[in-house]
């Protein structure tokens, strides 16, 4: 279960694998064109977990209100990297924090941090996986897969 990356330095994970380990690594393909290196079914499902990461329906409430999220924030630190992420609707986003970006609820860092910013791309899933299953969740396969094939995950599925 699952398609390998069949080469690069995660040739033998799996496409799924990739997203919750190294989503700047999915970043780096899409944007170099190496995802064409994918053939026909395994491209298609690489394209596919591409639009369901960046389209994250988060379970539960705004940190500020009750409506729901629809935004995530994230705030720099002084070093231009990651330090904290927070779900919200789309009245609360610029409250509190210096510097920060709101977009969509994505496994993506923008631009907007420092690139190769390994410990922010790891607080970023660890806090979505928090935000779905409300614990620090170990993810199998299994899991993962689970994950991007529940329709009720993503805004536009
Ligand atoms: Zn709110």
């Amino acid at each position: 279960m699952g398609y390998k990356v069949g080469f690069g330095k995660h040739k033998d994970e799996t496409l799924e694998w990739l997203f919750f380990n190294d989503p700047g690594y999915v970043r780096w393909m899409v944007d170099k064109g190496v995802a064409r290196e994918f053939s026909g079914i395994v491209r298609s499902r690489f394209e596919y977990l591409v639009l369901r990461a960046m389209n994250l329906a988060v379970p539960g409430k705004c940190r500020n209100c009750n409506r729901p999220i629809s935004r995530m924030r994230l705030t720099k630190n002084a070093s231009g990297k990651l330090a904290q992420v927070d779900f919200l609707c789309d009245k609360c986003p610029q409250i509190g924090g210096s510097r920060p970006l709101v977009t969509m609820p994505a496994f993506f860092v923008p631009d907007f941090f420092k690139s190769n910013d390994k410990r922010g791309e790891k607080a970023l899933v660890d806090s979505i996986k928090y935000a779905f299953y409300g614990k620090k969740m170990r993810m199998t396969q299994e899991k993962m897969v689970e994950f991007f094939d529940e329709p009720s995950n993503f805004v536009n599925p």
